[in-house]
């Protein structure tokens, strides 16, 4: 049995104040998010955009962000009705969502997701593959989307020394890009990092969201049709 009402006000009480939490309730089901609302938990994540429509619509009133990977012509579903989108990582994925905002009179809040694990497999965009986006003509011309801070996924490892390395060079760029690219927007001010075994690093390295699952509703079990 897991007691995730219970879970949320564990976190809460290592969690400083002005980081927020979005509960990533990916494969886990309405009643187990509504639990988590019960305990004062607004903001929830999910990875896969079926899913979150789903959820969404039997949940309109919850703030859903997206943090998974996403594909061009899938923005198009989400646009209506996603706050944040924390896994932007590319000029033309960036400009479909604006030009769908648009067409829903809406603005967009996205994160860019960088790369900062050692694994291959995850998603997200080198530093010079974000500064050659944020140099692209146009971008900052973009009426529906703000771009807000950015994100990343730390390698999957008990090496605790090489997580905060991690944290810290993301948190080292975030400074950089604010600098150079938005020093007078005040939105720009979101670094997404941090989940379940990791988010007390992340946070000591200056997380202004983490991204927490398992550590609220449980481990995850894949391949049940839940
Ligand atoms: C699943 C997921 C999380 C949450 O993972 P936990 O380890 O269960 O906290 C956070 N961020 C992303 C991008 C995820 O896909």
């Amino acid at each position: 049995m897991v007691h995730i009402a219970q879970n949320i006000n564990e976190l809460r009480t290592h969690i400083p104040p002005h980081v927020k939490i979005v509960a990533v309730s990916k494969t886990k089901s309405v009643t187990e998010i509504r639990e988590a609302i019960g305990a004062g938990q607004h903001v929830f994540g999910e990875n896969k955009v079926q899913e979150l429509i789903g959820k969404y619509e039997q949940i309109p009133e919850a703030e859903w962000h997206f943090v998974g990977h996403l594909q061009t012509n899938k923005i198009k579903h989400i646009v209506p009705f996603i706050r944040m989108i924390h896994s932007a990582d590319s000029f033309r994925l960036i400009e479909e969502i604006n030009n769908r905002a648009g067409m829903c009179n809406r603005v967009i809040d996205c994160l860019l997701q960088i790369h900062i694990a050692r694994e291959e497999t995850k998603f997200g965009m080198s530093e010079d593959e974000t500064l050659e986006l944020l140099d692209t003509p146009g971008l900052h011309d973009m009426k529906n989307i703000r771009i807000c801070g950015l994100m990343g996924v730390a390698t999957f490892t008990d090496n605790k020394e090489a997580v905060r390395g991690e944290f810290r060079g993301l948190a080292n760029f975030f400074r950089r890009i604010k600098r150079e690219f938005f020093p007078t927007e005040a939105s720009f001010c979101e670094l997404s990092m941090g989940m379940s075994d990791d988010y007390d690093i992340a946070v000591e390295e200056g997380s202004t969201m983490v991204r927490i699952g398992s550590l609220i509703f449980g481990e995850r079990v894949y391949g049940t049709g839940a």
